[in-house]
């Protein structure tokens, strides 16, 4: 359905999950909000219902994240649930791939489709670093194990931060080369405490582009994927830059969220949320009606460059 503005509404990202496997630096600094030991996380049955409701209201396509998807047992249950509903044409997940090795071949069993996969550095001992303890070679066999079983295509999502990793940056590009990867920079966003106050290790993506004459530019970002696409003679990926910071593509927005405890979440740079497991629970013949309000009253644009702060960090939103 279309929101107020005329945007089509049809992609749905949903959090199953706070907890974390990883305490990467920048998403939940000094490892809070990684683990979380409370249990109301919504359940497969619950989750299915709620996209069953999405999908009425125009809901097409569908990414699981978190935290990390894969640290909960009934993640294949979820999967297939929601692989099942009518309308839902494309089923994603965002995962830090440490446990895609054993699970990739059940995750695309169950009805995944796709994968975006988090990789900050192609340094052990940095990856070692930015992850708070996560061990590279695991994200690095997830890759190769997602790549075999066909979940395609496998996107690769890399943020930089000044000083950190922004010494990578060919060695990213060269992931490309010769596999059919999308490794996408991501600019760093103002969303939990590190990224609040660390503006200043922004990279933007302009400067990455403007340094090197040899990205040939393939596709502009469309409502359906936020990133500008390049490659490279010869190469068989592409380079995506996803520019929250420097180009807003809040009006090509197409996108709502829910989180891992049951809040509808319109706009990733607005506070706003709307409880739908009140809906869910006491009056479940009006979720459609409850859902289709939340999309039509979806915010303008977000207001990350106006001192934004987010009552969330991004494990718990899903990024
Ligand atoms: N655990 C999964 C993973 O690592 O991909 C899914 C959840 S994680 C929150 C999803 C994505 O959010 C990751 O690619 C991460 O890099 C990104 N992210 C987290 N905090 C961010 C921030 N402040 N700015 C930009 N991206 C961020």
């Amino acid at each position: 359905m279309r929101d107020r503005f005329g945007r089509e509404i049809e992609y749905l990202r949903i959090s199953i999950t706070q907890n974390c496997n990883l305490k990467c630096i920048y998403c939940s600094p000094g490892g809070s909000g990684c683990v979380h030991e409370y249990t109301s996380y919504l359940t497969p049955e619950e989750i299915e219902q709620i996209v069953r409701s999405m999908a009425r209201v125009g809901i097409k396509k569908v990414r699981v994240t978190g935290g990390e998807p894969l640290t909960r047992a009934d993640i294949c249950e979820i999967i297939q649930r929601i692989a099942g509903i009518n309308g839902i044409e494309d089923l994603m997940m965002t995962t830090n791939g440490i446990n895609l090795d054993k699970m990739a071949e059940k995750l695309k069993e169950a009805g995944l489709n796709r994968l975006n996969i988090s990789l900050d550095s192609l340094k052990e001992d940095k990856f070692e670093y930015i992850t708070g303890g996560g061990k590279l070679e695991n994200t690095l066999k997830g890759i190769e194990k997602a790549l075999d079983v066909g979940l395609n295509p496998v996107k690769i999502n890399t943020v930089l931060i000044k000083g950190v990793n922004d010494d990578e940056i060919d060695d990213f590009i060269k992931l490309a080369k010769a596999r059919p990867l999308e490794v996408r920079f991501i600019e760093l966003m103002p969303i939990g405490k590190y990224g609040e106050q660390n503006s200043d290790k922004i990279i933007y993506n302009s400067e990455i582009i403007n340094a090197r004459p040899e990205l040939i530019f393939c596709e502009d970002s469309t409502k359906g994927h936020p990133a500008t696409y390049y490659t490279i003679e010869g190469y068989k990926g592409k380079i995506g830059f996803i520019s929250p910071m420097s180009h807003k593509f809040c009006d090509r927005c197409n996108r709502i969220r829910l989180t891992s405890d049951g809040k509808i979440k319109p706009c990733l740079g607005s506070n706003g949320e709307e409880d739908v497991m009140e809906i869910l629970r006491n009056n479940p013949e009006h979720l459609d009606e409850f859902i289709q309000r939340i999309i039509y009253e979806k915010p303008m644009r977000h207001h990350f460059e106006q001192d934004f702060s987010s009552a969330r960090n991004m494990s718990m939103i899903g990024g």
